[in-house]
C-alpha cells in the first residue's frame, strides 16, 4: 500500500484537538481521512453542522459534508484512528480499537504509563516505538496504542533532551503558563480567566513530573528504564489562546554555560528514523536571542507549530541554568504530535 492511500479516522473530531487534526490532515501526503467520530450529540449530523469551528484557518472542504459516526470500531473502516477523546472515554474505547486491528494514536493520558505503551516524541525517543511489538505480544492485539505526552511536557522534554545529551540533566524545576485551548472547548469560563491566573490544573503537575522521565528513559531489553531526573512542577492556566510557556531551571551533572547550552539546543537533530517524516519539526528547536522572547502570540507557529522555541538561556543562582520554552499545545502538543507518531509507525513498518 502506498502511504498516500492509508485510510484514517478522527475520534473526538469536533473538539479543540479534533479540529487541529482536521486542519493538519487536510492534504496530508500519506493519510486520507475516511471517517469523523464524536459523541451522540453530533452523530448523524454533517461535520459543518455539528462542529463549532474555532481555528483561524477555514474548515477544510473534505470535512464539511462528512456525516459524524459513532466512535466504535464497527462504524469505522480505517487503519489508523487519531484519538482526541477525554481520558475516561479513551480508557474504554481505545483498547476496543486496538484489539480490532486499528493503530490508535492517542492524546489521552489513560495509557501513557503502560509499561508496554510507547509515550512518544519522535524527535526525542523514536526508538521507543519498538515497544509496540511487546504490546501486541502481551495483549494479543493486532492493532496497538501509541500515546503522545501531555502538552506541557512536550516542549519541555524536547529542550531537556538536547541538554541531557550534552550535560546530563539531574534536577528540573518548572513553572508553566498554559493556554486556554489546552482545556478544550468551551473550557475555562471567561469570567474565571480574564484578568486572572489560575494556579492549578488538575493532575497536570504529576504528569509534568513523570512523563519526561519515561521519554528520556533508555529502551533496554524491551522495556524503558525511567530517567533518573528529579522534577518539581507548578502548572498555571493563563489568558492565552494557544501556546504553552514553561520557565525552567535545571541542574546538570557536567559543567554547562549559557553559550554552550544554546549551541547544544541549536545543534539538536531528530534521530534518522524521524528526521525525514512529513511532520518532523524544521528546525526541531529554535533558540531566540532577544531578551523578551519566546512569546506565545509571536512564536507559537514557528515551524508550522511543530518547533520547540527556547529563549532567555542564562545562569541560575540556585541550580545551573534557566531558560524559557514555548510549544504550540494543540499542534506539537496534541494533534501534530499524534500525526508525527503515526508517520513513525508507518515508516518503521509497524502499522
Ligand atoms: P474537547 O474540546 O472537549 O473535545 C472532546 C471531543 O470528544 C469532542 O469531539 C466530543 O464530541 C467528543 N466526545 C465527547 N464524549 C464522547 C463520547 N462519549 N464518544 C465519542 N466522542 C465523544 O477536548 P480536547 O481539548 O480536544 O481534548 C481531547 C483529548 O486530548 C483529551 O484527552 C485531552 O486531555 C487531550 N489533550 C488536549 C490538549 C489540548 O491542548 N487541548 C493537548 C494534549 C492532550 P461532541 O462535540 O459530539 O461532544
Amino acid at each position: 500500500m502506498s502511504p498516500s492511500q492509508i485510510p484514517v479516522a478522527v475520534l473526538g473530531a469536533t473538539g479543540s484537538v479534533g479540529q487541529r487534526f482536521i486542519s493538519l490532515l487536510d492534504h496530508h501526503p500519506w493519510f486520507n481521512v475516511v471517517a469523523l467520530a464524536a459523541s451522540d450529540r453530533s452523530v448523524g449530523q454533517k461535520y459543518s453542522e455539528a462542529c463549532r469551528w474555532v481555528l483561524n484557518d477555514p474548515m477544510p472542504e473534505f470535512a464539511r459534508e462528512k456525516v459524524i459516526v459513532p466512535a466504535t470500531p464497527d462504524c469505522i473502516d480505517a487503519k489508523i484512528v487519531f484519538s482526541a477523546l477525554h481520558n475516561e472515554i479513551a480508557k474504554d474505547l481505545e483498547p476496543q480499537f486496538a484489539q480490532t486491528g486499528f493503530a490508535v494514536c492517542s492524546n489521552a493520558s489513560s495509557y501513557r504509563r503502560g509499561e508496554d505503551v510507547p509515550l512518544l516524541l519522535p524527535e526525542v525517543n523514536a526508538e521507543h516505538i519498538q515497544l509496540v511489538k511487546k504490546q501486541r505480544e502481551q495483549r494479543g492485539w493486532s492493532g496497538c496504542i501509541l500515546t503522545n505526552p501531555n502538552c506541557t511536557s512536550t516542549g519541555l522534554t524536547v529542550a531537556l533532551k538536547a541538554l541531557d545529551d550534552s550535560f546530563g540533566v539531574k534536577k528540573v524545576f518548572a513553572v508553566s503558563l498554559q493556554a486556554l485551548s489546552g482545556a478544550g472547548y468551551p473550557g475555562v469560563p471567561s469570567l474565571d480567566i480574564i484578568d486572572n491566573v489560575i494556579p492549578n490544573i488538575n493532575g497536570e503537575e504529576e504528569k509534568v513530573e513523570w512523563e519526561p522521565r519515561k521519554m528520556l528513559g533508555k529502551f533496554n531489553n524491551n522495556k524503558i528504564d525511567l530517567a533518573d531526573i528529579r522534577f518539581s512542577a507548578h502548572t498555571n492556566r493563563v489568558a492565552v489562546i494557544d501556546g504553552h510557556t514553561v520557565c525552567v531551571s535545571v541542574e546538570f551533572s557536567r559543567p554547562a554555560d549559557p553559550e554552550t547550552a544554546e549551541a547544544a539546543l541549536r545543534a539538536y537533530r531528530a534521530p534518522a528514523s524521524a528526521s525525514e517524516l512529513p511532520s518532523n519539526p524544521r528546525p526541531v528547536i529554535e533558540v531566540r536571542s532577544e531578551a523578551d522572547r519566546p512569546q506565545p502570540r509571536l512564536d507559537r507557529l514557528t515551524g508550522k507549530g511543530m518547533t520547540t522555541v527556547v529563549g532567555r538561556v542564562r545562569r541560575d543562582p540556585i541550580l545551573d541554568l534557566k531558560f524559557v520554552v514555548l510549544s504550540h499545545n494543540t499542534i506539537r502538543g496534541a494533534a501534530g504530535g499524534s500525526i508525527y507518531n503515526a508517520e513513525l509507525l508507518v515508516n518503521e513498518g509497524l502499522l
